[in-house]
């Protein structure tokens, strides 16, 4: 009876989805009209209910009749066996909030109270996650300034009431460089201090891409799951790293409503305002901006003196005022740089026996600031793969569907991206008028190219070459 069901629900949805949520379900039985089914974790059964109750009603009443009612059954714990005692969800209906006010017994075991939260599968052991935080990136060590203040207050709020606070998620954004990372990282560090038995985790948004598709290669999408559904504060870093990727979107969909639902903190960062990521889907950007969105500005002249005074104290090094107050009138964009500097400086200092002097930081400035204004313009990029096939600099921007204009506007758009700091969709305003997701499919067009024909390698290698020198 199952099989059949599942061929008319395979034919109704989309074959990942089916493959990732319908073959782990094991039918246990039929008794009458109830069909039970085992679900790896709640979580599957979260999404069965939410996505696909209506396809596997429709089959199942195809198939047993109008009368037909579906049970779940969730295993408990890896180290229990699969039909000793299972935790039962009893679930005649699709209806959720009906479920949620469901008491729920756990199996046969009637003589423990009822639970109420059937989100809360008991026996299910914490585990001992280590964050991945790091121990400098305190709130302490985080200079407030008017920059940041908003910021670092509603993080501050977050890190006292995780989950708790309207800041749900806490959405931090800014440039590079301007302390995303660190003052997501500290309501991480102060959570762990205050409520060590929280289950923190901070994550890059590449690495959880990797761990998810790592975690499908290796059929282990459960345990997958089954983790981030744990963490009682996650962290997710540059989120913006998820765009395009509709699969690793979906996931961290689930994972970000099953956690919100559950009353856990979601920090997230990006380099843009949720209103501005581009290659995101609705439904989740829509979720980003349930929270509050606190941006992180460039700090000011005020500002940049206190952060280097206070790396200063804290490295316990001897640096004149007049040296701070030059670093910090020459260096403005971004604090990563300003602590650059200083690092360069001490290391000249050293090498050279020297007390700090304005004479090194002179020097010390003159090249970073050389270095960046060396930073290549999407303009340049377009200019020298044009004069490298020999092709007119506004043939990119002409209409044309020429092979080689299209392919060297692609490979426009690829270097534009992996050598500049331009978001996808300015770089695509300025080659061709395209749209992000133009520029997305170019990246990935000419890596795979650049990965199977080594002739186009080795042009690859000489207009990098140019570009660089
Ligand atoms: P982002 O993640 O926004 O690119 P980071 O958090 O990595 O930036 O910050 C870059 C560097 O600047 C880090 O070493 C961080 O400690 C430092 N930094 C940023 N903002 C401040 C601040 N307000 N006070 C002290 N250090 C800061
Ligand atoms: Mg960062």
């Amino acid at each position: 009876v199952w099989n059949i069901c599942m061929d008319l629900v395979s034919k109704s949805i989309d074959p990942l989805a089916f493959q990732t949520w319908f073959e782990p379900i094991v039918p246990l039985r039929l008794e009458k009209d109830v069909l039970t089914i085992q679900v790896p974790s709640v979580y599957f059964y979260e999404i069965i209910e939410e996505q696909y109750i209506d396809h596997v009603r429709r089959a199942l009443h195809d198939v047993i009749g109008n009368s037909a009612k579906l049970e779940y059954s969730v295993v408990m714990d890896k180290g229990q066996k699969r039909n000793h005692n299972p935790y039962t969800l009893n679930l005649p209906t699709a209806n959720r909030a009906d479920l949620r006010n469901r008491a729920v017994s756990p199996g046969s075991n009637n003589d423990q109270p009822a639970i109420k939260n059937p989100f809360v599968i008991p026996g299910i052991k914490k585990l001992n996650v280590d964050p991945q935080l790091n121990a400098d990136y305190t709130f302490e060590n985080f200079v407030e300034g008017d920059c940041n203040r908003l910021a670092r207050s509603a993080s501050q709020a977050v890190a006292k009431n995780p989950g708790k606070t309207a800041f749900n998620p806490l959405f931090i954004y800014g440039n590079s460089g301007l302390g995303k990372t660190h003052l997501a990282q500290a309501i991480g560090i102060d959570v762990k201090q205050s409520m060590p038995e929280k289950t923190v985790l901070y994550v890059s948004a590449n690495k959880f891409q990797t761990q998810y598709t790592d975690s499908i290669r290796n059929n282990s999408l459960n345990d997958f799951l089954n983790f981030y559904q744990m963490i009682d504060v996650l962290i997710m870093d540059d989120i913006q790293e998820f765009a395009g990727k509709t699969g690793t979107q979906n996931t961290f969909f689930h994972i970000f409503n099953h956690l919100q639902q559950s009353g856990k903190q979601l920090i997230l960062t990006s380099d843009q305002a949720p209103a501005d990521l581009q290659g995101m889907e609705e439904r989740l950007l829509s979720r980003f901006k349930w929270g509050l969105p606190a941006d992180l500005q460039a700090p000011d002249f005020e500002t940049r003196v206190d952060i280097l005074k206070h790396k200063i104290r804290k490295d316990g090094i001897n640096v004149s005022p007049e040296v701070v107050h030059y670093l910090a009138s020459h260096i403005n964009h971004n604090v990563r740089e300003l602590e650059g500097a200083l690092i360069s400086l001490l290391f000249l200092s050293t090498i050279n026996r020297d007390e700090i002097s304005l004479e090194t930081a002179k020097s010390v400035v003159d090249k970073l600031v050389r270095k960046s204004q060396r930073e290549l313009s999407v303009d340049f990029i377009q200019k020298t793969v044009c004069k490298y096939y020999g092709l007119d600099p506004e043939s990119l921007q002409s209409k044309t569907r020429k092979r080689e204009i299209v392919q060297a506007r692609q490979i426009a758009m690829y270097f534009s991206k992996n050598l500049t700091n331009s978001s996808l969709s300015a770089i695509g305003s300025k080659i061709g008028k395209k749209d992000h997701a133009t520029v997305l499919h170019a990246c990935k067009t000419i890596t795979n190219l650049i990965e199977t024909d080594r002739d186009f390698k080795s042009q690859i290698r000489e207009i990098e070459s140019q570009l660089k020198c």
